[in-house]
């Protein structure tokens, strides 16, 4: 076909593929959210409406970029991790960028509702932009996210004080800004403690530590959408899943009650949140999972297949399940699994985390 002479406006686009063979890491952030979950009545110091909303629309782009091995999210970010060998738009910037970031606004809003159930769409539109940006190394994946793990843990600490001490204390703004300036974390648990009868580190998970979407075994006939907040030690089928729960594990029944994730959120003194439980779309199968297990046996966990056609067949061949109390499901496949755990130090990384950064397959590279 011939060219028409207006073709050559194509030369100037620039040709922006990204390096191969280094971590893509896209990280959105959401812009004049402080005034956005003002005007939509945000709880301070974390709504969980909002915190979850998050989760779902991360969720939404993870199921549909396969090459994204984990995300992390926190306030109004959330950081996405593709695999180095990711052939995506032949890494073209811009289109990886823009997908994930409009693939997550428009997620934003259109899952709204199921989480502010009493408005039917936001006040106006919300925004996010969207930066990639490339690491050679592990060192430096463990590294960012540890980072955005760290500013969780000071942003969330420095919150949770303030509004202690204006929504509590009857200070104003200014005056709570005055009383935490110059102090260190220790101030700020210790004045959570003695003034306000806050155990800081009793406080949700979510709230402490932000929230991880990793890609595990999940009930093969979940739905695309499900929350499947568990460990995946506990997920049915799993060889180690436990009958008896341990001590302190909160058994969670999935066919109802409030969303799974925001229920710690009883614990927290009233006055810091306004948890609004929320429907979620949860998994349909009659089913308990457990809770709150303890992370030293995700070691365990490391020596399972997350591959699902292992997975199947492992379970074709009559792998043992959970005994008779625990919830059996028959298929299991690779899906994304929430959860608020900690992802600085190498304990993750080492297991849990194992699959992010082992070797990958050599794929080949189109010319
Ligand atoms: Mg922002």
């Amino acid at each position: 076909m011939a060219k028409s002479k207006y073709e050559y406006v194509k030369e100037f686009e620039t040709d922006d593929r990204m390096l191969r063979n280094v971590y893509v890491l896209v990280r959105i952030d959401g812009k004049g959210f402080h005034k956005f979950s003002q005007t939509h009545d945000f709880a301070k110091p974390n709504d969980v409406r909002g915190i979850n909303l998050m989760n779902h629309a991360a969720r939404c782009v993870m199921n549909e970029l396969d090459d994204i091995l984990i995300a992390f999210g926190e306030s109004d970010e959330y950081s996405f991790l593709f695999r180095k060998s990711t052939d995506l738009y032949q890494r073209r910037e811009a289109k990886i960028v823009s997908t994930v970031v409009s693939l997550f606004t428009s997620a934003y809003v259109y899952y709204w509702n199921d989480y502010f159930t009493e408005l039917k769409r936001p006040l106006y539109p919300p925004v996010f932009d969207g930066r990639a940006v490339l690491y050679p190394s592990e060192v430096e994946v463990k590294d960012y996210f540890a980072w955005r793990q760290a500013d969780t843990h000071i942003n969330n600490l420095f919150n949770t004080s303030f509004w202690a001490l204006v929504e509590e204390g009857g200070l104003t703004p200014k005056a709570a800004e005055a009383r935490l300036c110059g102090t260190d974390s220790k101030d700020k648990n210790e004045m959570l403690f003695t003034e306000f009868n806050t155990n800081y580190s009793k406080l949700p998970a979510m709230y402490r530590k932000g929230s991880v979407l990793l890609r595990e075994q999940i009930p093969k006939d979940a739905d695309k959408d499900a929350i499947i907040p568990t460990l995946p030690e506990t997920l049915p089928g799993s060889k180690s899943a436990k009958v008896t729960p341990a001590p302190d594990t909160t058994t969670i029944a999935l066919q109802s009650g409030p969303d799974p994730i925001s229920e710690p959120v009883s614990e927290a003194p009233s006055g810091h949140t306004t948890p609004v439980a929320v429907a979620s779309p949860v998994v349909s199968q009659e089913t308990v999972m457990q809770e709150g297990i303890d992370s030293n046996s995700h070691s365990e966990s490391m020596k399972r297949s997350i591959d699902a056609s292992e997975a199947e067949q492992q379970d074709a061949e009559g792998e043992p399940v959970a005994g008779k109390e625990a919830p059996t499901f028959k298929r299991m496949k690779k899906g994304v699994v929430i959860d608020h755990i900690d992802i600085i130090g190498e304990k993750f990384w080492a297991g849990r985390g194992a699959y992010i950064l082992a070797p990958e397959k050599k794929k080949k590279l189109r010319s």
